[in-house]
């Protein structure tokens, strides 16, 4: 085994391990954040019987598949939401760093990634269910992505200042001129406290990241919005959270931005 090969297991160990265990933690700020509660106290309980969980019951995703998926002690079924969290971050965690390593230069942008895609899955799950972005996770977002832009610039020596306030403006303006319009009821003062934070940083990647991030966005919220119509058509007239399609939205523009916007200037012909 060459070294490059035994220092790329060792990172890929190293993404897997944390990134479960990071998913394990944002179970909890996935459940107590729009409560109100504090993440840091009292340590997990079953919500059934309150006993305390044992730490060799809170091993991420393996607990949960010996338990069977319910409380050692009073059989309450714990969710699939637990492990389904814990499974998809260190799934987003590898893609990340799979992303920014084959990416010339952009290596150093990882830990803002991996911060931001952390926090993105939390709000994902949180946004679907209590449709709502609690401040007290985006508004942190701010500092954290100055800091790992700088960082980025610093030690790959390129800064993208220039495409990545276009990028802000991008989000900001179409998203905050929607919320405007629509008078909140399109689009939550959540999402445009949001973008900013998404379309800086995909910006720092690419103005076409920023761009196709932001028409994947509408493009899924609409498919999706337009197949729940059609499939209960006599509903109630529900409000659609925005959050989850600017997340995958971005999400597409950092994988593929690049890649699409360039096919389509080579298909208009510029
Ligand atoms: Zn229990």
């Amino acid at each position: 085994m060459s070294d490059e090969t035994l220092v790329l297991g060792f990172v890929v160990v190293l993404l897997v391990g944390i990134g479960l265990a990071v998913g394990s933690f944002l179970n909890v700020v996935i459940y107590r954040v729009p409560l109100g509660l504090s993440i840091v106290r009292p340590g997990s309980a079953c919500p059934g019987c309150h006993t305390p969980i044992a730490t060799r019951d809170n091993i991420p995703v393996l607990s949960w598949l010996v338990l069977r998926g319910r409380c050692r002690v009073c059989r309450e079924p714990i969710s699939p939401r637990y492990p389904s969290v814990e499974l998809l971050n260190m799934v987003v965690w590898l893609a990340l760093a799979w992303w920014a390593w084959q990416s010339d230069g952009l290596v150093w942008l990882l830990p803002l990634l991996l911060v931001l895609g952390s926090a993105g899955l939390a709000l994902f799950f949180i946004d679907l269910e209590h449709h709502r972005l609690p401040d007290a996770i985006v508004l942190p977002l701010y500092p954290v992505t100055v800091a790992g832009l700088v960082l980025a610039g610093v030690m790959s020596g390129q800064w993208a200042v220039g495409s990545a306030l276009i990028g802000g403006a991008i989000w900001v303006i179409v998203i905050g001129g929607l919320w405007l319009v629509t008078g909140g009821r399109g689009m939550g003062f959540g999402d445009v406290k949001l973008a900013p934070v998404l379309g800086v940083t995909l910006g720092w990647v690419g103005v076409s990241a920023a761009a196709v991030g932001l028409l994947v966005a509408f493009g899924t919220g609409a498919v999706v919005g337009l197949a729940l119509m059609a499939t209960r058509r006599a509903g109630r007239r529900t409000a659609l959270p925005f959050g989850p399609f600017l997340l995958i939205g971005a999400a597409i523009g950092l994988w593929a931005g690049q890649a699409i916007g360039s096919a389509y200037l080579g298909l208009v012909g510029l």
